[in-house]
Formats: structure tokens, C-alpha cells, sequence
């Protein structure tokens, strides 16, 4: 091995499985073809991995965390901080971030419609951005985002902020608008702080002339902020810190580039890179040879279709994804194979018979072109059972890519 290389990380979301009878009782991994990956089991070696640990379910931005290196149950922030970087804002260490939902209430904050309608356009949702975003109440300064529909993230930043506090979402309409309650002593200033900024977005939306047109269309106006799944931006070591590497991330979901951003990571957009089995593979290859071939230390590429198809019972869909990540792989390698380490796993297992994440552990290969192979033939949760690696977990990986990648230095003399 000469110098360093790029340590390449591949997640196919939800990609693990059980055996499906309709694929006469094959995982989806076993009934795709795939030859770029089979070509990666036969150089390299393979493992089964419990993401989190054994029997832990994994969520999708936990399992992320710990494939990223990190420890999730010391790390995790919370749903909000992920969703708020991953729409672009610069959430920090101390913040405290939510999920918002545009909201449509009555004057005295009962609930007609938890989603406004759920058909805030593009065009509306930044008139409404612009009514919300940089409000400060006492010394905190809210920053909100529109992303899609009636969805949003909102951070708050100031001193003394606490993510212990109680939902103001009632969830369900005909309720009032519920009052956050603190949850620890540190928590009484943001409790404050939350139920001021509910009311003063009532006063601020309820009149605005995007709303006086909804009315007129007889749309729900979106007149109320609710907020959600609040988490406080733990300070935690960058990748650039705990390992001096420059690394990127390629995705198209917000919850990914908001946990690969939460680790230090560089958003890299790519046309047409969407959560969805229609996102551009060729377009995500040519960024990712061209994001190596800039001096990144790792890629991180994120496939979310297998997950939506998995929640799906779409086991077509499942095999459809991974034959297309597949041919993307084999792309990028036929660009750049002599100047990466690779790795191919899934963030967690979502059998397509169940419909939702369970606990059986996935597989993974790492390759490059010098890594000593084991007898692994064929990329599937069953042949990856016999491999090299053995049984590993989600926080492994990292570390055993930059470890190749020659980015940890020799421990000892
Ligand atoms: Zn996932
Ligand atoms: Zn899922």
C-alpha cells in the first residue's frame, strides 16, 4: 500500500432482510444480481454486524452515528439538531433544535389542523420563514427553516437552554395547544422561552397576507408553530478532530446529511440525489469520483429506497434499489478503485414480511485492492455469515476503513 486513501463508506438503508418466500425464501441481497458486490465479497472480506448491539433495534440517525464511529447512546442529540443541519442551518454545540409543523388553530389554540392542509408551497412557506425566522424573545434568537409542505426545523440560541421540556403538540385536533412544561430545573427558561415563541407566532402568521389568501382559497391558514422532537446539540468531536480527515457526505434525505453534517461532515449536493428508488445513481457516481478525486478522506453515500421499499412490503422495489446501487458502485470503482478502501452495509435490517427496523444484524464487505481476502463469495446476510470480519458493531466500521485508509496513526512505538 502506498499512501492514503480514500476510506469510501456505502449504506443501503433498512437494506437487511430475512428470507422471502415470494423470492423463494432468498434475502433481497441473494435474489439481486449483483456483480459489482459479489466482485467485492470474492477480493474482500465480509461480516455481520449488530449496528447499535445485539437485539437494539437501531433508528436510522442512531445506526448512523455509531457507523460514523460514534457512540450513539453518548452522542445522539435528538431528532431535532439532525433535521435542522440536515435542511442546511448551522445548529452549534448549546442549541436547541425541534421539528416544527406549520399549524392551523382556532383564536384560542385549539387545533383544526395539525398540517395547515399540507400544501404550503414553496413560495408560501418562505413568506411564512420570513415571519418566524430571527424572532428573539428575552435573550434568545430563533432561527427557523421551511423545508417541504407544512415541515420546518427551528433553533433556538441563546444561554441556559434545555431540551427537557414537555410536547406542545397536542397531536390531535379539537385539543388546545399544549404548554411546555419544564422536566428538570434547568428546563424552566426554555419552557418559558418555547411557550412565548408559540404565542408570538400565532400574532405574527395569523394575519399575513399569504394566510388572508389561503382563507380567501378556503385553505386552512397556517397560522401556529408546533414543535417537536427537541434535542440539544451535544459538543462532540468532529471526524476532523478525532481522526485529522476531511470527510464529506452525499445524501438524499435531511436526517442523513443532518447526522453526517452533527459528526463534521461536508454536505456535497447532487443533482437529483433524492430519497426515493428514482434518485440519480449516475449522477451520485460522477460526484462521488469526482469528491474523491478532490483530496476528501471519506465519502460517506447514503441509498435510502431499500428502507422505503422495505417499509413497503415492496420486495421488487428492495431488489430493483440494490441492483442499481449496484451498477452505480461498479462505476465508481471502474473510476477510482485504486484509491479507496470501501465499505457496503446497511444501517439496519427492515425485513420487507415485517414493515419496520428489527434487530438481526447486517451484512458488510470492506475491499480494496491489497486487503486479503477470506472465502466469501457473494454479498448477502447468509454468505456474510462465514466471513473474514466475523461479527462486528456499527462503531467498528469507521475506524476499520480509516485504519486501511491510512488515517490511524501506530499505536505505540
Ligand atoms: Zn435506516
Ligand atoms: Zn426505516
Amino acid at each position: 500500500m502506498t499512501g492514503k486513501r480514500t476510506a469510501v463508506l456505502v449504506v443501503l438503508d433498512g437494506a437487511g432482510d430475512r428470507l422471502i418466500p415470494e423470492l423463494g425464501n432468498k434475502t433481497a441481497f441473494q435474489a439481486a444480481s449483483t456483480p459489482t458486490l459479489d466482485t467485492l465479497a470474492r477480493e474482500g472480506q465480509s461480516g455481520l454486524m449488530n449496528v447499535i448491539g445485539p437485539g437494539m433495534t437501531p433508528g436510522s440517525d442512531t445506526a448512523h452515528l455509531a457507523l460514523f464511529g460514534y457512540d450513539p447512546s453518548a452522542t445522539y442529540p435528538g431528532r431535532g439538531p439532525l433535521e435542522a443541519l440536515g435542511a442546511g442551518m448551522d445548529s452549534q454545540p448549546g442549541d436547541v433544535a425541534f421539528r416544527a409543523n406549520f399549524g392551523t388553530v382556532e383564536p384560542d389554540f385549539t387545533v383544526v389542523d395539525r398540517r395547515a392542509g399540507r400544501d404550503i408551497s414553496k413560495e408560501e412557506g418562505r413568506l411564512l420563514q420570513e415571519a418566524i425566522d430571527g424572532m428573539q424573545i428575552e435573550d434568545v434568537t430563533v432561527r427557523f427553516v421551511h423545508t417541504v409542505e407544512h415541515r420546518g426545523a427551528l433553533v433556538l440560541r441563546g444561554e441556559g437552554l434545555s431540551a427537557k421540556i414537555s410536547d406542545v403538540d397536542p397531536h390531535e385536533v379539537g385539543k388546545k395547544v399544549l404548554t411546555a412544561k419544564p422536566l428538570d430545573s434547568e428546563a424552566e427558561k426554555t419552557a418559558r422561552i418555547v411557550n412565548a415563541l408559540i404565542r408570538e407566532s400565532f400574532d405574527r402568521l395569523k394575519d399575513l397576507e399569504v394566510n388572508q389568501q389561503r382563507i380567501s382559497r378556503g385553505r386552512p391558514p397556517a397560522n401556529i408553530l408546533l414543535l417537536r422532537g427537541p434535542g440539544k446539540h451535544h459538543d462532540i468531536p468532529t471526524m476532523q478532530k478525532r481522526y485529522g480527515i476531511k470527510a464529506a457526505v452525499l445524501a438524499g434525505g435531511a436526517l442523513y446529511i443532518g447526522t453526517a453534517r452533527y459528526v463534521g461532515m461536508d454536505h456535497i449536493h447532487v443533482e437529483g440525489q433524492t430519497g426515493t428508488i428514482d434518485t440519480d445513481f449516475d449522477n451520485i457516481a460522477v460526484k462521488v469520483i469526482e469528491t474523491i478525486q478532490s483530496g476528501y478522506d471519506y465519502v460517506f453515500v447514503h441509498i435510502k429506497a431499500t428502507d422505503n421499499a422495505s417499509h413497503d412490503h415492496d420486495y421488487k422495489q428492495k431488489v430493483l434499489t440494490i441492483e442499481r446501487t449496484d451498477a452505480m458502485l461498479g462505476k465508481i470503482l471502474d473510476a477510482v478503485s485504486n484509491s479507496v478502501v470501501v465499505a457496503v452495509t446497511a444501517d439496519h435490517t427492515t425485513p420487507v414480511s415485517v414493515g419496520e427496523h428489527t434487530c438481526d444484524p447486517v451484512p458488510l464487505v470492506l475491499w480494496s485492492d491489497f486487503i486479503r481476502p477470506d472465502d466469501v463469495i457473494a454479498f448477502s446476510e447468509i454468505d456474510a455469515a462465514r466471513g473474514g470480519l466475523g461479527h462486528l458493531r456499527g462503531m467498528d466500521v469507521t475506524p476499520l476503513l480509516l485504519g486501511y485508509a491510512g488515517h490511524i496513526h501506530k499505536f505505540g512505538s
